[in-house]
């Protein structure tokens, strides 16, 4: 199974609303470890688990909303923060 192949058997397994659901409880876990880490109460592998885990729920949403879109949209993202970086006076 490819990435797209397991994106879509999620999707039909568990529906949209749940995709979405997942994405929120996935970013607040990522919170909560960068806020334990910062406070030494967890490792670099436990960030590192909930990173993984929200970088795959980017890419079930990325792929349900349009790859392409999200592409360019991170495109344009990329060349306003390098113009800035490139702005002495940019913040
Ligand atoms: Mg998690």
């Amino acid at each position: 199974m490819d990435r797209s192949d397991i994106y879509r058997a999620t999707l039909k397994k568990w529906g949209e609303k749940a995709q979405y659901e997942q994405m929120v409880e996935e970013c607040a876990e990522l919170i909560a470890a960068l806020k334990h880490f910062e406070r030494g109460k967890i490792g670099r592998s436990g960030v590192i688990d909930e990173l993984a885990d929200v970088t795959l729920m980017v890419g079930q949403l990325t792929w349900m909303l349009g790859e392409n879109e999200v592409a360019t949209a991170i495109e344009d993202k990329l060349r306003k923060l390098s113009t800035l970086l490139q702005d002495p006076e940019g913040r």
